[in-house]
């Protein structure tokens, strides 16, 4: 079973279509695609306590960032990893054992920060650890443009989501993170992910299996977060929702006049009336 994961993933890397860009190009190859990387490169691994609390817990969240990204958001705030690609290139058994020395450090989990397009290199290692003693839930921190293709063949390693749901409109998408279909893979999959995977919680209320969907509100832009609220009221006892504010103009921000600034006290009050009126069971929003 494991091995045809590994087989599976392999072949889809060879012509590479781990994300909805469907790129076909070799990452087993010197030519990298549009997420820029096609070694298991990664910037940084530690214990972090900045994640949503059922998520860090007291002990942090055992986070690994990975470099490169599939997406091209003009306001990426950590764009010196994503876009550049900085960082550390390991091999999976090393990863592996990065796994295992968070959980050492009592991590609550194994937060893998932006994985989809070293999927082919992160199962493997994931599949490595867990022969080796790695026993906490996985979370797959994504930026929600996912291959649902790719999603069945890895959801069984996966405990919990830590979803993005960015847009509600692909002409947004296109402008500010370069990709034309991203509202309906990412729904397609989100749809995928909440038949498979139900919330459930340990004694202390750490998550150990489930879905956090994240929506991050853009300036100028409450119709497309309220159009998201719209679209996930329909399964709002099934999520949990995060509601972030913490917006601010990075990168290229600067560039795009509409997104060139933090979010206002006004559009902050204009969505949390919608949201309230929506009545979502379970979550968190974020203050300005
Ligand atoms: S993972 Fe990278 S190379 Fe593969 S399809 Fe996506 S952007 Fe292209």
């Amino acid at each position: 079973m494991e091995n045809n994961s590994i087989t599976f993933l392999n072949n889809s890397a060879k012509e590479c279509n781990l994300c909805p860009r469907n790129c076909k190009i070799d990452r087993f190859g010197k030519k990298t695609g549009i997420c820029g990387v096609n070694t298991l490169r990664y910037c940084a691994a530690n214990l972090h306590y900045g994640e949503e609390p059922t998520i860090s817990g007291n002990n942090g969240s055992g986070t690994v960032f990975f470099s490169g990204c599939s997406l091209k958001c003009l306001f990426c705030q950590n764009y010196p990893n994503s876009q550049y690609c900085y960082g550390k290139d390991i091999s999976i058994d090393e990863l592996s054992k990065i796994f295992l020395k968070l959980q050492k450090k009592n991590a609550h989990n194994i937060n893998l920060v932006t994985p989809t397009h070293l999927s082919f290199l992160i199962i493997p290692a994931i599949i490595n650890a867990k022969k080796l003693g790695l026993n906490i839930p996985i979370v797959y921190n994504t930026s929600g443009y996912e291959n649902l293709f790719i999603l069945k063949k890895i959801i069984k390693y996966i405990n919990i989501f830590l979803y993005d749901m960015k847009y509600s409109d692909n002409r947004l998408a296109a402008k500010y993170s370069g990709v034309v279909d991203y509202v309906e893979n990412n729904r397609r999959s989100f749809e995928f992910i909440l038949k498979s995977k139900k919330n459930r919680f340990n004694k202390d209320g750490i998550m150990q299996e489930g879905i956090i969907v994240r929506h991050l509100v853009l300036p100028n832009y409450i119709g497309n977060t309220l159009e998201v609220l719209k679209y996930l009221s329909p399964f709002k006892e099934q999520i949990y929702i995060s509601l972030m504010f913490q917006y601010f103009p990075t990168y290229k921000a600067g560039n795009y006049p509409k997104i060139n600034r933090k979010i206002t006290r006004a559009e902050r009050s204009k969505v949390l009336k919608y949201f309230n009126a929506l009545k979502f069971p379970q979550g968190w929003v974020q203050e300005l």
